[in-house]
């Protein structure tokens, strides 16, 4: 168990570090067992690997999928992450992960065209700078620390809370693959799908739980444990739907690298007893 990380991201999508220097950040943490998941694409995999050739560390192909579900009984539209593990043919999801980067990269505009009448000025160039350039790799974080660095706002969780997250003027839902398309997307690529912390999205114990039961009647695979950082009767609630939905278990740390330094690669929830990991059907 110790020494695997199932959640990762490179500055392929907001993470700070290259893939192969977060490689080289895993080897010395002694971990075994890497899956680079970067949101909305693979395109870090092949760096990672190439650098972890003759290291004592195991490269796992992953993303972090941008998806939504809804409650048939309200209209409301929820986001959630949909972290693809281990895919033997990545083709079908590469597929649909170039609909997501055009997604994307719309979004960011948007996101900075909306931003323009609440701080009166326009940050796309300097975002877009963040990202060498290449519009489908910005996320809201890149936006974030724009808005830190130009002095708007003193740290990122300002620029959220003010600006850029739900129910704020420069919000913008990104409006990509629905959970069930996306689980069986996953699984034409032969890969496993991972429900991504499910207590951070804001939910309701209730909601939490009709999607952990969505997520299951789609067929999802694992859920990824709550980190140890949140109270224990937040992880108790976590067993147990896990446990009365037959799901496999899932760690990662969402490492992102120094701008979100309370986070460290490799540190994972402990696994109880009677949880079956994800990893072990890794082919
Ligand atoms: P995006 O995929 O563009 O919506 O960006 C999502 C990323 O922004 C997440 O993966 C987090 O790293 C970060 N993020 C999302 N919500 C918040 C929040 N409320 N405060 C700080 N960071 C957040
Ligand atoms: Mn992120
Ligand atoms: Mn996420
Ligand atoms: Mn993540």
């Amino acid at each position: 168990m110790h020494g695997i990380d199932l959640h990762t991201h490179s500055n392929i999508s907001d993470g700070t570090l290259s893939p192969e220097l977060l490689v080289s950040a895993a080897l010395e943490k002694g971990i075994h067992t890497l899956a680079l998941t970067d949101h909305d694409s693979m395109d870090g995999l092949i760096k990672a690997e190439q650098f972890a050739k003759n290291q004592p560390i195991r490269i796992i192909s992953g993303v972090e999928v941008s998806s939504q579900w809804s409650r048939p009984s309200t209209k409301k539209n929820y986001a959630v992450h949909i972290v693809a593990l281990n895919m033997q043919n990545p083709e079908p999801l590469e597929k649909v992960l170039a609909e997501q980067k055009c997604i994307r990269a719309e979004r960011g505009k948007q996101i900075c065209d909306l931003l323009i009448s609440c701080i009166g000025q326009d940050i796309y160039q300097d975002v877009l700078a963040k990202v060498e350039g290449i519009p489908d790799r910005i996320t809201r974080t890149h936006i974030a620390k724009t808005l830190v660095e130009k002095g708007i706002v003193s740290r990122a969780q300002q620029a959220f809370d003010k600006y850029i997250k739900e129910g704020k003027k420069a919000y913008v839902k990104f409006d990509g693959l629905g959970l069930e398309e996306t689980i069986k997307v996953i699984h034409e690529s032969q890969g496993f799908a991972v429900l991504a912390h499910p207590t951070r999205y804001g939910l309701s114990a209730t909601n939490i739980r009709y999607l952990i039961e969505l997520f299951a009647s789609y067929a999802g695979d694992a859920v990824e444990l709550p980190p140890s950082i949140e109270p224990l009767g937040t992880r108790q609630m976590v067993d147990r739907l896990i446990a009365q939905f037959d799901l496999k278990v899932s760690v990662g740390s969402d490492f992102h690298g120094d701008h979100m330094p309370w986070i460290k690669l490799g540190n994972i929830p402990v696994v109880k007893e009677g949880q079956i990991g994800i990893w072990e059907s890794f082919r």
